[in-house]
């Protein structure tokens, strides 16, 4: 099996206790020399400075590609753009790009009135400046607000069309999922590269309850495993199992790319990095 590229998704620490487990998570992931690493933009726009600092840090002081996600909630184009010239400042030049959903409690995106109505819109102006590498979301269990599946591809390359250069996708529990949606994309004319999210699942839980308000179908038969492990107490060996088989399922089927959701967790992810053979870089150089 062809050894996979890997990419890291972390959140920005909202306290010091959250800084120290971001960067114990960086110094585990670090060696497994990731082609980047991302840090999101909290929902509504509610983190916007603790992200953009997190960036400049991870950037200065871990000497890894750090990509910053970047939303058109709540903020005026200027706003946004301002953001995106600080994360440039920064040296950051990766960003990834999207529309982003309401703050909690109110129902669906509302633009700002002088902010960026679309994720296109945001990639456009993005694209128009020349600094950046943006990539965007892509969702294989279609977003919640298509029409259906042929809606939301159609849209995906829309934004690929506006300057977007990669597709990192929602999580989901089988690959047979991805698989459809590729094809689907292919079919579509999108000859950008799509990269399956995986989530490794510390918490099922917590993975079930986000999998259900994300649109993610949850199959009955992985319910059944993880009541069963949960009784046995071997919910962590279930967890790295089933994900090293869903990477390797989707290698298997061409996949040459896989984006991790960290959780700020680092253990699971290196755990299946270490089962797919992304070993680090470090060992590998003195084997050579
Ligand atoms: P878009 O692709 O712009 O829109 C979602 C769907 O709605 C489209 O696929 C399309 O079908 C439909 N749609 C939207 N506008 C139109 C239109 N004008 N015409 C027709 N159809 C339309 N959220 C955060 O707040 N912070 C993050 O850091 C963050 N990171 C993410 C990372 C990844 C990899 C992914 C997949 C999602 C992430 N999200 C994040 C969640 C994301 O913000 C939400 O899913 C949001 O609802 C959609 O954002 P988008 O840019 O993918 O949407």
């Amino acid at each position: 099996m062809k050894t996979p590229a890997v990419s890291f998704e972390f959140f920005p620490p909202q306290n010091l206790e959250a800084s120290f487990r971001l960067w114990d998570t960086v110094q585990v992931l670090a060696p497994l020399a990731p082609r980047f690493v991302s840090v999101t933009y909290g929902a509504g726009g509610t983190t916007r400075d603790l992200t953009r600092d997190a960036v400049a840090t991870l950037h200065k002081s871990s000497g890894l590609n750090v990509a910053a996600h970047l939303t058109c909630v709540n903020a005026s184009r200027a706003e946004t753009l301002e953001i995106a010239d600080s994360f440039a400042a920064a040296g950051v030049k990766d960003i990834v790009a999207l529309r982003g959903d309401a703050p909690k409690g109110s129902d669906g995106f509302r633009p700002h009135p002088d902010g960026f109505a679309s994720s296109v819109e945001l990639i456009e102006a993005l694209a128009e400046t020349g600094k950046f590498t943006i990539r965007v979301g892509a969702y294989p269990e279609k977003h919640p607000d298509a029409a259906d599946t042929a809606a939301d591809v159609e849209f995906l390359k829309r934004k690929i069309d506006a300057g977007a250069t990669e597709a990192l996708t929602q999580f989901f529990f089988e690959a047979e999922t991805f698989f459809r949606f590729r094809d689907a994309c292919a079919k579509a004319g999108i000859t950008a590269p799509i990269v399956p999210g995986i989530l490794p699942i510390e918490n099922w839980t917590g993975a079930r309850r986000f999998a259900l308000r994300c649109g993610t179908t949850v199959p009955a038969w992985l319910d059944e495993a993880f009541d069963k492990a949960i009784r046995d107490g071997r919910q962590d060996l279930l967890a790295t199992a089933l994900c090293t088989e869903l990477c390797s399922e989707l290698i298997e089927g061409g996949v040459d790319s896989l984006h991790f959701y960290t959780m700020n967790r680092p253990e699971l992810t290196r755990d299946v990095c270490h089962a797919l053979g992304v070993t680090p870089r470090v060992q590998l150089e003195n084997v050579a």
